[in-house]
């Protein structure tokens, strides 16, 4: 089939690429400050980011959802405390349906490459169906964690039996009754683990590095919990403020007080003491690195899956993969019919699966060569009217995403607002504004756990720079983006 020809036409204020939480709330607040000329680009057949592709069984946030959904659309009546994909799902559906979006939405619309029209001060932006979208301003909503990182394991494509990443579950593969290899002990294995050993009749989970482990504090949530918190606002703020203070104080281990991270710790070693009585799995369970240089687990059945009989913790490093087994260096062999591959995500390609080509036509790989970077997690040097959601050192490790997605919201409204009121012009960061807030940045990621606590994680860019993760509180950074800092951005005219 031969493509649709490109198809010229006037600019839009916006065009956002990516139907997960970012864009869409992105989508909503540029509707309620009165911009409806955007498109929100979608590459897949449906809306939801990651909350859309990670199906995989038990899959949830371990941020309750009184916190974990946006302020300007509270009260979902979420059945649980911590919500379930299913239901998170559902909500962002009702955020897109209950605020018009629809109109402004074009789902299975990939973008291929994104380029700064220098003449006409506006980004032209090509979907992979052939077509031409220009736009003002281009705002990438395309997540962190959006692209699954397949492991380099010889032998790898030999499996013969059904191999799946977690962020590509396929519904159809029953794990009833069989040998199931699980790879990997991130958030993504921790969750999907207990259904895997409630149906297998064996699995082996292949541990490289051992989680730390909170206890989960979850419960059900009446509806009319949720109505209060929609109908009768103080309410929710005190629930929503309760909260944030717990995860904000627990945040403290990270990045400023590691006589916490050690309290926490001993917490974490104590929920693995009552959880796991044999003591020889409870050595292999026990981390050696500080406390949050990786993620720290909420135990959803975690520990009562890997005490289960029939599962085993298999600590050697594997070697290969075969067509029915998983070798490990030690020359063991570990039959499995089904292979599951939670392994994580390609963290470091911030921009999604497209190529952005800035001012003097320098991409965005090229720039990031040697690891992303942005001003305030937003805007970057030679890329005028760019605008990034969840961009690089914006991630957290102890509370809500959206919290801080609604403060780059805030920023890029703002910058937004600037450019209404002056057409035909574009915004683009001063590269010494750039320079100095990531000096600043960096010097206090380097007193984090993140560099500190020796481990590898996925926070970090080449040379061990930590390019994922905001260095300090979240209300610092919505301090920092509280308003849109005209003064430390040029002007740029058509040329
Ligand atoms: P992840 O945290 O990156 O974990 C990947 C796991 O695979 C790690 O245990 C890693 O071991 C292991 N691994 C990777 N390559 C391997 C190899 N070649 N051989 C053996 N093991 C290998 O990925 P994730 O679990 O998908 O989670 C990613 C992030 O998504 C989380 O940190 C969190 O931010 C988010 N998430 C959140 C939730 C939630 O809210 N509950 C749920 C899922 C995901 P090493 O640790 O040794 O590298």
């Amino acid at each position: 089939m031969s493509e649709a020809p490109p198809r010229a036409s006037a600019p839009l204020a916006a065009v956002i690429v990516g139907g997960g939480f970012a864009g869409i709330g992105m989508a909503i607040r540029l509707k309620q400050a009165g911009i409806h000329d955007f498109l929100l680009l979608e590459r897949e057949a449906g809306i939801g980011g990651t909350w859309r592709d990670n199906t995989y069984p038990n899959a949830a946030c371990d941020v309750p959802s009184v916190l974990y959904s946006f302020s300007f659309e509270p009260g979902f009546p979420f059945p649980r405390f911590y919500a379930r994909q299913p239901d998170i799902l559902r909500y962002q559906r009702h955020c897109v349906s209950k605020h018009g979006i629809e109109p402004h939405l074009r789902l299975n619309c990939g973008v291929r490459t994104a380029h700064w029209d220098g003449t006409a001060a506006c980004w032209r932006i090509h979907t992979l169906h052939g077509e031409v979208i220009s736009a003002r301003a281009l705002i990438t909503a395309t997540g962190q964690l959006s692209v699954p990182r397949l492991p380099d394991i010889a032998g790898l494509a030999s499996f013969t039996g059904p191999c799946l990443h977690s962020a590509r579950w396929d519904p159809g593969v029953d794990l009833q009754g069989r040998r199931v290899a699980v790879i990997g002990t991130g958030a993504s294995a921790a969750q999907l683990l207990p259904q895997a050993v409630s149906r297998a009749i064996r699995v082996t989970l292949f541990q490289r590095t051992p989680p730390y482990v909170l206890p989960r504090p979850d419960r059900p949530a009446p509806r009319w919990e949720s109505w209060l918190y929609g109908h009768v606002p103080p309410l929710r703020w005190l629930s929503r403020g309760t909260v944030f203070a717990v995860q904000e104080f627990l945040g403290l281990s990270l990045y400023a007080l590691p006589v916490l991270g050690a309290v926490v710790r001993q917490l974490c070693l104590a929920h693995l003491w009552l959880r796991v009585r044999d003591p020889a799995l409870r050595r292999k369970l026990t981390p050696s690195y500080a406390l949050g240089c990786k993620r720290i687990l909420v135990d959803n059945g975690f520990y009562g899956a890997v005490t289960q009989p029939h599962c085993e913790v298999v600590t050697e490093a594997i070697a290969s993969v075969g067509p029915d087994h998983v070798r490990t260096v030690d020359g063991g062999r570990h039959e499995a019919d089904v292979l599951v591959l939670a392994t994580g995500f390609a963290s470091q390609t911030f921009n999604g699966t497209f190529e952005i080509a800035g001012r003097d036509g320098r991409t965005l790989s090229e720039a990031w060569r040697e690891g992303a970077y942005a001003y305030r997690g937003v805007t970057v040097h030679g890329f005028p009217n760019l605008f990034m959601l969840y961009g690089p050192n914006t991630n957290l490790g102890h509370n809500s995403i959206l919290y801080m997605t609604e403060s780059q919201i805030g920023y890029v409204l703002g910058a937004l607002r600037a450019l209404r009121a002056a057409p035909g012009e574009a915004l683009e960061v001063l590269p010494e504004a750039e320079s100095q807030w990531n000096a600043r940045l960096q010097q206090a990621l380097g007193r984090t756990v993140w560099s500190t606590g020796g481990c590898g994680n996925w926070y970090q860019g080449p040379g061990g720079r930590i390019t994922s993760n905001w260095s300090g509180s979240t209300f610092s950074y919505r301090g920092a983006l509280r308003r849109f800092d005209a003064e430390h951005y040029a002007r740029l005219a058509p040329r």
